[in-house]
């Protein structure tokens, strides 16, 4: 074992190999706000990458219902229950990561789900938590809750299904640290799809290999945003690069929304993989509930989110979420509006801080008709 610092847990950690981070990070940051679990990005996954046969069990990205929703099955439950209560000083992760809880002779603690845990991508879609009282009207804050989160393998800085692979076949690509498996190399032991914490590993039955959510890199190499992020009808995503809170660069939007601004957190940081998918927690829901997936600074980034709107950086940033197909790697405010450049320092995006609203006459004297609104 190796250690590493892991900045989502505040600390070095134990890890099976040596730290080496990408010159630039695959990352992603989901608006958890305003997803509608419309499954669009789901379809657009799948009709992409995983519509063959032996794959239709694999959803590399899925969208399920907090708190009963799962795919598979009670992948977090199970998981939490082993590893029991959180153990948190401040920002320090004080419990052990699921490397450091691994029993003698293996590497991560792992869960293999079992098939029925596979047959219900969407179970639990829509219930709430808490009880729906005959008559009840709208109150404010809401007592029954539920929120939508959607999902796909984090490219992990220090990912399990690599850690857990006995031939060597998972690699984390140095370009863009995007996580692959050579499916060349693979055997389908299976060891990646038990070491993922977040189940984001597959096994395909009619080859016998493993395949997982290949971060869209033949799209990412051009320039371009995810299938996922240009597909998302709610426009919650954003894909970019991100560095490490030491290398934050302001204008750098994944940067500004996670290492400037607070506004978004990784999904279960104490498992210890520092997961690149980030969520803007909903603002709905019971602070432990937001803690316990989120970590300790779940109330900090609902704070700031609800503050958002006073911010002209961070409604620029957030009006440039869903806007373009190609990938941000910077922004700026120019008057009322929010700029997008790619790498090379281009514009590729431009959009209004507010959208203007256009009065027009009920009456058209060039057209002679009269409008009416039949909404
Ligand atoms: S989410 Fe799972 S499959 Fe994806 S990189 Fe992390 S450990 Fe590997
Ligand atoms: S497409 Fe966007 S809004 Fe629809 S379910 Fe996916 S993440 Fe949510």
């Amino acid at each position: 074992m190796a250690t590493v610092y892991n900045w989502q847990i505040g600390r070095d950690m134990s890890y099976w190999y040596p730290q080496a981070r990408p010159s630039k990070q695959f990352a992603m940051v989901f608006d958890t706000n305003k997803c509608i679990a419309c499954q669009t990005c789901t379809m657009a996954c799948k009709n992409a990458w995983t519509s063959g046969r032996g794959q239709e069990y694999m959803f590399w990205n899925n969208v399920e219902t907090k708190p009963y929703g799962g795919y598979p099955q009670a992948w977090d439950s199970k998981l939490l229950e082993v590893l029991g209560p959180q153990q948190w000083n401040g920002t320090t992760y004080r419990g052990k990561t699921i490397f450091e809880a691994a029993p003698a002779g293996e590497r991560s603690v792992g869960i293999q789900p079992d098939d029925p845990d596979y047959t219900s991508p969407n179970i639990g879609e829509d219930e709430v938590f808490g009880q729906v009282e005959k008559g009840l009207k709208v109150i404010m804050p809401h007592t029954p809750w539920m929120f939508y989160l959607p999902r796909i393998c984090n490219h992990c800085t220090y990912p399990s299904c690599l850690a857990s692979c006995p031939r060597g076949s998972v690699y984390k690509r140095p370009e863009d640290g995007i996580v692959l498996i050579d499916q060349g190399r693979c055997r389908g032991y299976r060891e990646c799809v038990r070491g993922c914490p977040y189940k984001k590993s597959f096994f395909r039955s009619t080859s016998g290999i493993s395949e997982k959510c290949i971060g869209c890199y033949p799209l990412v190499e051009r320039g371009l945003q995810t299938f996922c992020v240009q597909n998302c009808i709610g426009k919650i995503r954003m894909m970019g690069f991100l560095h490490t809170p030491e290398a934050s660069v302001p204008d750098n939007p994944l940067d500004f929304l996670v290492h400037e601004k607070h506004l978004a957190l990784p999904l279960y940081p104490q498992f210890g993989l520092e997961a690149n998918i980030y969520y803007v927690p909903p603002i709905h829901v019971p602070l432990p509930y937001l803690e316990q997936i989120f970590g300790p600074r779940a109330q900090e980034a609902v704070a700031n989110y609800k503050a958002a709107w006073s911010d002209p950086e961070v409604v620029g940033l957030i009006e440039l979420f869903g806007s373009t197909d190609r990938i941000m790697n910077s922004f700026k405010l120019i008057g009322d509006e929010a700029v997008g450049y790619n790498a090379s320092g281009a514009e590729v995006v431009r959009v209004p801080l507010k959208e203007p609203v256009h009065l027009r006459a009920a009456y058209d004297a060039a057209l002679q008709v009269e409008r009416r609104s039949i909404t």
